[in-house]
């Protein structure tokens, strides 16, 4: 039985943390695309590649050699996951990540590593793009207030200086990009299930969630789908 498990969401919503718990508790590897995008950003920001210079972008794509460690994104030998947490590389990522090309290059990254393990996959785009027959979608939401807000504790306890109000305005301007960009915009798959975590504890979503798959289990088990 082949297990794919979709989860989107915007910025700050919970999707990493959450994902990460259910890929232990389900053997499931987890790909948080995110950081993919965040990759390229990181590595075009390196060597002085603007978002605009489109053909030398999709060169360093193309070049980059990613796999996942566990949580750990490994980019050309390199674990570069704390650093692409930086405030610099999230005001930046939405720009790299509406680049047609770019988009289609990770995407058939992804939907390869789908192919080959049972995977949780976060992101903008799964549920509707990448893993469109995923037997499970979740579409995970919060306020923008709430997000910021944990965004703002989660880099604070790295000892990473921020402005709660700098870190408010990056999710709102990043929502908007991510809606409202051509290509894969952020959406809600007709078929996933949403989730408001505003009010809910990281263990709460994780319960919901496994609920629902251990059901699908259950019912394959049992010769039901
Ligand atoms: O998930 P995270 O906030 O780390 O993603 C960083 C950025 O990468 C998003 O704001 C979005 O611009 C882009 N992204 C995307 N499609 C995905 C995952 C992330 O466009 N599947």
């Amino acid at each position: 039985m082949n297990i794919s498990v979709a989860i989107d969401g915007p910025a700050g919503a919970g999707k990493s943390t959450i994902a990460s718990i259910v890929a232990d508790r389900f053997n499931l590897m987890y790909i948080n695309t995110g950081s993919m995008y965040r990759a390229v950003t990181l590595m075009c920001m390196r060597n002085n590649i603007s978002h605009i210079m489109v053909a030398d972008v999709c060169n360093l794509t193309n070049s980059l050699d990613m796999h996942f460690d566990g949580d750990s994104l490994i980019v050309n030998g390199e674990d570069i996951s704390e650093e692409i947490r930086l405030p610099d590389v999230s005001n930046n990522v939405s720009n790299y990540a509406a680049i047609p090309q770019v988009r289609e290059i990770l995407v058939t990254i992804q939907q390869a590593m789908a192919n080959k393990y049972d995977v949780i996959m976060d992101g903008r785009d799964i549920g509707t793009v990448v893993l469109k027959n995923a037997p499970f979608k979740f579409y995970l939401t919060a306020s923008a207030e709430e997000r910021a807000k944990r965004r703002f504790d989660e880099l604070n306890t790295k000892g990473i200086a921020v402005e709660y109000n700098n870190i408010l305005n990056d999710i709102i301007k990043r929502d908007y990009v991510d809606s409202n960009r051509e290509i894969n915009p952020l959406r809600k798959a007709k078929d996933a299930i949403e989730i408001d975590s505003s009010k809910l504890s990281i263990n709460e979503v994780v319960e919901i969630i496994s609920n629902h798959i251990k059901k699908y289990i259950k019912k394959t088990t049992e010769g039901e789908i």
